[in-house]
């Protein structure tokens, strides 16, 4: 490996083993003007600026590719906005995140985005990008798609359920969103629910008074994911248009994909952590209505078959639906399911659950780990220019793990507005010592170093014709 023009750097970290999508490497980190400048197993140079990362694991800051802050669901708002959800983010080795424009009634795709730019911009301490929500009359706005991949903005997100919150769109729509879209090199993403059964499932359950947090999963079954996957995937093979499917939550929903897939549809996999770790017997706690989500938290076998795909490389991305509630508004629910809001916080847990209970407990690998929160993400949503993994040329995006020290997670550590933690007391093999983002150290040792948020907003690169 080379570096790049003469050798002056603004920081270096030294002695830590890189771990990149490729290998993992004793090698020191050249940092200039916010880029990687130089890997190199011993950098002769000075920096202005030096890290020692001996013993540590060196990773590329990573992405979370799903985040919901400060959206308005049900009743309420998700607690963290960008200020609070971004800072818990850097907490976690998460130095990007992906969150959604919020499409109000009779707004065009253009003004969602504009005014979800507004609410990010000077208030995020991570970098931002924005998938765009489609869930207002898609083909009135449908002429403005090519126009906003131009700009940076190519993944577009619809849902085939939530008919209530007026944000389904039916199939139709759906086809002509994944023509239009994939015409100009954009991927659509699925929240994958048929909402027939969905709705038919609640009604016989409100109808018969069964409102206990566990009848919140019965009412989405598995069958439920499956369903809306299977006749989404056969539109995008018979479009040949790219699907991603959000937060795939149960085997049946694995087994719908990876058999779409193994016929040619274009489809990309994400899970999420709560989906790998938690399941459905969190329902019966006498606070199981907090760990109402949707889709639901499934059964073990559900768990063991999304560890399996993840393994097996069948899944593309973790991601974490990061939309947490407190306590609070969780109560205003009144423990019936149907009016809980729905969501969990999970961004600032992201890399310590799948660094503990993928790499550490040998499922998957180091490099493995890097794909699936750092180079997949980058590339399906083009923004593989600057993030997603540690080269040269590349964003000085780095954490660096301690590996020797456990820690033991609690929504007493958290930094987001979550006051609970779905992972309490659960341990961690290790500990963050920096977040780096862009050359700058955000994160250290449990302290935020900056003053103000420095995030930007990244656009993705135009999509190659
Ligand atoms: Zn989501």
């Amino acid at each position: 490996m080379a570096a790049e023009g003469n050798a002056s750097f603004d920081l270096i970290v030294r002695n830590g083993r890189v771990v990149t999508s490729r290998e993992t490497r004793r090698l020191d980190v050249g940092i200039r003007g916010g880029r990687i400048a130089a890997l190199e197993p011993s950098l002769p140079a000075k920096a202005a600026q030096e890290i020692d990362a001996g013993g540590c694991l060196v990773f590329p800051g990573f992405i979370d590719a799903h985040t919901h802050m400060g959206i308005p669901i049900k009743t309420t708002w998700s607690a963290d906005d960008f200020n609070t959800g971004s800072r818990a983010a850097a907490f976690g080795g998460i130095t990007t995140i992906i969150d959604f424009t919020v499409q109000a009634k009779g707004q065009s795709l253009q003004q969602a985005l504009k005014e979800r730019i507004h609410r990010a911009g000077g208030k995020s301490f991570v970098d931002v990008h924005l998938h765009v929500n489609v869930t207002d009359q898609p083909e009135r706005w449908l002429h403005q798609i090519p126009s906003l991949i131009q700009q940076g903005f190519r993944s577009f997100k619809t849902f085939s359920t939530y008919k209530e919150a007026g944000m389904m769109v039916t199939w139709t729509q759906f086809r002509l969103i994944l023509e239009t879209v994939s015409r100009s090199g954009g991927v659509v993403m699925l929240h994958a629910e048929d909402d027939e059964i969905v709705e038919r499932n609640t009604h016989r359950h409100l109808s018969t008074g069964r409102r206990e947090p566990i009848y919140h999963a019965r009412s989405r079954p598995a069958e439920a994911e499956a369903r809306a996957i299977e006749t989404a995937a056969r539109i995008s093979r018979e479009t040949q248009a790219p699907l991603y499917i959000v937060h795939l939550s149960s085997r049946q929903g694995l087994e719908a994909a990876l058999e779409a897939r193994s016929r040619g549809t274009p489809l990309y996999i994400e899970t999420c952590p709560q989906y790998l770790l938690l399941n459905e017997q969190c329902y019966r706690k006498t606070n199981g209505h907090y760990y109402i989500t949707t889709p639901p938290l499934r059964r073990p076998e559900d768990q063991e078959a999304l560890w399996q795909a993840l393994c097996n490389g069948d899944i593309d991305v973790v991601g974490t639906d990061h939309c947490p509630f407190t306590r609070q508004q969780k109560e205003q629910g009144n423990r019936q399911f149907h009016q809980t809001p729905n969501g969990l916080p999970g961004v600032e847990t992201l890399f310590p659950l799948l660094y503990t209970y993928g790499v550490h407990q040998n499922r998957i690998t180091l490099q493995q780990l890097v794909q699936v929160l750092g180079t997949h993400p980058a590339r399906i949503f083009g923004l593989n220019h600057r993030k997603g993994d540690i080269q040269i040329g590349l964003d000085a995006d780095l954490i660096i793990w301690n590996p020797d020290q456990e820690t033991i997670l609690s929504s007493s550590h958290g930094h987001g507005r979550a006051d609970w933690c779905p992972y309490e007391g659960m341990k961690i093999a290790g500990t963050l010592e920096y977040t780096i983002l862009r050359g700058t150290i955000l994160v250290h040792k449990g302290r935020l170093l900056a003053d103000t948020p420095a995030g930007e907003i990244i656009p993705a690169a135009p999509p190659r014709s």
